[in-house]
């Protein structure tokens, strides 16, 4: 493979496919060989140069990966330890971790929830943009609007612009695996001084399986884990993931997001012109996390025939699941609104839920040291920490 700047293309192997699987085993279908990433230095470590490409070609990825300079033994150990593969050439020196933590923000309130924790943390914003050969049906995606918000929030922002989501041709455009989001940030941490980049992934992504995953409690989560094969290989370039609300639900993120600074920007939907859509299957999902927040009636346009609505009243288990129950549990009303079938798959009440409203000590325990502090004191302040009662719901989750 190969980087001219932030342009990267690559050839697969005779034994690669084109229909490979992402991390958490989702099947993606490659569209095209070749992407780039701008607004980065073309001057990083080689081993942010391999790390960053992986993110992009790992699903059709089998055996061997060649790159076009040479990395350190550590990263092609992390490579061979998490995807049994051949990577080379060998000859670099490791790249030492920086002092700086920044944020892989995306608008999103677990994004901002994030942010929230670290007020210093610099941001770096991923933005799609067009692929000069892939044709871009999904005009609807308004990636523009969100780049100006995230530099209305104040902070330091560095916006990647990348068509690397046309790497994939299905489902639709979007991460190769998850931590593509993190390609330009990766090609930035020696500009910027990076030790840590923190994701808003909450507890449901980091220990439930959450998402598109195995839906139940995932403590070697491969994607999240600090001892995951994504984990390791990031620490290897210098570049720790950190989860600043890896132990909390989306029903605190949301609280969080909403209560800081940061409010006006939080945006989670790029479909509607002025704000969200309140139509989609997203904003559905969010706005019962806010009716339960706030202690409302549900408030969405959305009736149970539309096909968004499907996924939330289908049997569980499935992906966001302990926030239905939550939600559930506290919104007024419910019964009378597109969630009342789903009342029949739980017995959801406040206390059977309050887990939810804590936070998970071991995800603070896997923060990097040098950032743990503050995030345990955020925790302490603001949310509170899970008994020993309500961190087995954790632990028990899909069992
Ligand atoms: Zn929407």
């Amino acid at each position: 493979m190969t980087w001219t700047g932030g342009d990267l293309s690559f050839r697969l192997d005779p034994e690669d496919e084109i229909i490979g699987r992402a991390s958490d085993e989702y099947p993606v279908k490659l569209a095209t060989n070749s992407c780039s990433v701008g607004g980065v230095p073309g001057d990083a470590h080689p081993d942010l140069f391999a790390v960053a490409a992986w993110t992009i070609v790992a699903p059709w990825t089998r055996r061997r990966v060649c790159f076009d300079r040479a990395i350190s033994p550590e990263v092609a150990a992390a490579l061979h330890d998490g995807w049994g593969v051949e990577a080379g050439p060998v000859g670099a020196q490791p790249r030492r971790a920086g002092r700086t933590l920044a944020i892989s923000y995306s608008g999103g309130a677990d994004s901002v929830a994030a942010a929230t924790i670290y007020p210093e943390a610099p941001f770096v914003h991923f933005r799609r943009v067009p692929h000069r050969r892939v044709p871009n049906r999904w005009p609807h995606y308004q990636s523009d609007v969100l780049a100006k918000l995230a530099t209305a929030t104040g902070r330091e922002v560095t916006v990647v612009t990348s068509d690397l989501e046309f790497t994939l041709a299905e489902p639709r455009p979007g991460y190769p695996e998850h931590h593509a989001v993190a390609a330009g940030a990766l090609l930035l941490a020696d500009r910027l001084d990076l030790g840590g980049l923190g994701f808003g992934y909450e507890l449901g992504s980091r220990w439930l399986g959450g998402d598109r995953y195995l839906h139940r409690y995932t403590p070697d989560n491969p994607m999240w884990a600090p001892h995951g094969a994504w984990g390791r290989l990031f620490a290897a370039a210098g570049v720790h993931i950190v989860l600043p609300v890896g132990g909390v639900s989306e029903a605190v993120t949301m609280r969080v997001a909403l209560n800081s600074g940061l409010r006006g920007q939080v945006r989670w939907c790029l479909r509607g012109t002025d704000g969200p859509c309140r139509t989609c299957g997203k904003c559905l999902y969010k706005e019962l996390i806010q009716a339960a927040v706030e202690r409302r009636p549900l408030d969405t346009p959305v009736t149970a025939d539309r096909p968004v609505a499907r996924k939330w009243l289908a049997k569980p288990p499935y992906g966001g699941q302990e926030m239905i129950e939550y939600a559930l549990a506290r919104i007024p009303g419910i019964e009378d609104t597109l969630f009342a079938p789903a009342l029949d798959y739980f017995e959801a009440t406040e206390e059977s839920t309050s887990w939810l409203d804590h936070c998970y000590p071991k995800a603070i325990d896997e923060i990097p040291a040098r950032w743990r502090e503050q995030a345990a004191a955020f925790m302490t302040a603001e949310v509170g920490f899970m008994t020993e009662n309500e961190a087995r719901r954790v632990e028990t989750w899909g069992s």
